[in-house]
Order: structure tokens, then sequence, then C-alpha cells
């Protein structure tokens, strides 16, 4: 399982940074950046993101 971002939808809000309840995202410049260590697929940013640019696959 990986966690994949469309770069054409993505707009860099930050949303799903602050949604992430272990805190497994993080925005680098024009990137989001997941730690698949800590990500647990509970599909809370791929529901929250506005662009629905998240896919957790
Ligand atoms: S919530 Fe969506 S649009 Fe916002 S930074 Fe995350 S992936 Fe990008
Ligand atoms: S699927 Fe859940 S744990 Fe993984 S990055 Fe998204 S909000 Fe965080």
């Amino acid at each position: 399982m990986t966690h994949r971002v469309d770069k054409s939808k993505c707009f860099y809000c930050g949303g799903c940074v602050s949604l992430c309840p272990v805190m497994a995202l993080v925005l680098v410049e024009t990137n989001v950046v997941c730690d698949e260590s800590k990500c647990t697929k509970c599909g809370i940013c791929v529901k929250g993101c506005p662009a629905r640019a998240i896919k957790v696959e």
C-alpha cells in the first residue's frame, strides 16, 4: 500500500497535513510527503482533501 498525491490536483493547502491523526504527512515545498511507516491507511486525508488529490493504494 502506498500513499499517492496527484500533483496536478493538489494546491498545497496543507489540509491533509493538519488532518492526519498520526502526523504522517509533511508539506515540503510543493510536495506532500507521507511517512509510510507512520501511516495507518485510515483514509481521513483522502476524504478530507478538498481537491480529491489523495489516494491510498
Ligand atoms: S489536502 Fe489535498 S490539496 Fe491540500 S495539500 Fe493535501 S493533497 Fe494537497
Ligand atoms: S491515510 Fe490516515 S494515517 Fe495515512 S496519511 Fe492519511 S490521514 Fe494519515
